[in-house]
């Protein structure tokens, strides 16, 4: 398989070739940096981990340059981080057991700059080579440029296929900015209790991030409690750690559909029922 960039590379930890492993992927997602998939698409991850007819593939679009960094990390330059951040990601899929995991080695303003298409051309080229059942990627609404980007170029890229290659479920899940404002009725709940243990792990691999002074292992597990937790007032909690995702599918079945209009009416529909409570009780 041929990628645009030069030193793009597929990672298959069980040293199947290439090919194979992206063929057998069940469940795919697509980042923006190293450590994307570990805090948003863990239930991919966890789905597949010890299964033996459902596998995980990752995605890292971006190469991983311009991270911020302090201590080992801190005189280390661009392309020092980009090959630290590379090798995390290969021990997370090693300690994941990923079919595959992919570098497509993009800068970020390659990936942010919507006439470039190379991104949806090599995200095509995986997606028909590993026919996944389901994607998963960052939503609509985060907060970060590139992550935004990426979701747009997964949307491109899906639509453009073949209707028979496309996933049966493409997801859109919390890293900058979590989904709990979604109304309940709008989210994907997905229980991802099990494996704390292998969780916190896989976060916690991605040193040269934590190090420079995010502790993104601990906020990420923090998040998945509170979602759990706050997600039913009146019921005991059946799931102790919970990722909300949006439903993005109906961006491939209504190829006409605006993803800006179609994350508008998540935003209308919470709207609706903060003034409509208040209404109630005023
Ligand atoms: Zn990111």
């Amino acid at each position: 398989m041929q990628f645009h960039n030069p030193n793009s590379d597929v990672y298959v930890p069980d040293g199947s070739p290439a090919d194979l492993a992206l063929a057998r992927t069940t469940h795919l997602a697509i980042g923006a940096h190293p450590d994307d998939l570990e805090i948003m698409a863990w239930h991919g991850i966890l789905e597949c981990f010890g299964k033996s007819d459902k596998y995980f593939t990752g995605v890292t679009v971006t190469n991983g340059a311009g991270s911020p960094r302090d201590g080992v990390y801190a005189h280390y330059t661009d392309e020092q981080m980009q090959a630290v951040r590379r090798v995390e990601q290969k021990k997370a899929a090693f300690v994941g057991e990923f079919s595959a995991h992919v570098f497509l080695d993009y800068a970020s303003g390659a990936v942010q700059d919507g006439k470039n298409a190379h991104v949806v051309e090599d995200l095509q080229q995986l997606v028909a080579a590993a026919k996944p059942r389901v994607i998963y990627t960052h939503t609509l609404a985060d907060k970060h440029d590139t992550h935004v980007a990426v979701v747009l170029r997964v949307i491109r890229a899906l639509r453009q296929l073949p209707a028979d290659q496309r996933p049966e479920r493409l997801y859109g899940c919390e890293v900058w900015r979590n989904l709990d404002w979604l109304n309940d009725q709008d989210k994907v709940v997905f229980d991802v209790s099990a494996h704390e243990n292998l969780a916190a792990s896989l976060v916690g691999l991605f040193d040269s991030q934590i190090a420079g002074g995010k502790r993104y292992d601990l906020a990420t597990l923090g998040r998945r409690r509170a979602n759990a937790t706050y997600w039913e007032s009146h019921a005991t909690d059946l799931a102790s750690s919970v990722i909300f995702g949006i439903d993005l599918t109906p961006l491939l079945a209504d190829t006409a559909l605006d993803p800006n209009q179609f994350i508008c009416s998540f935003i209308d529909r919470f709207a609706e029922e903060v003034t409509g409570r208040i209404a109630k009780l005023a």
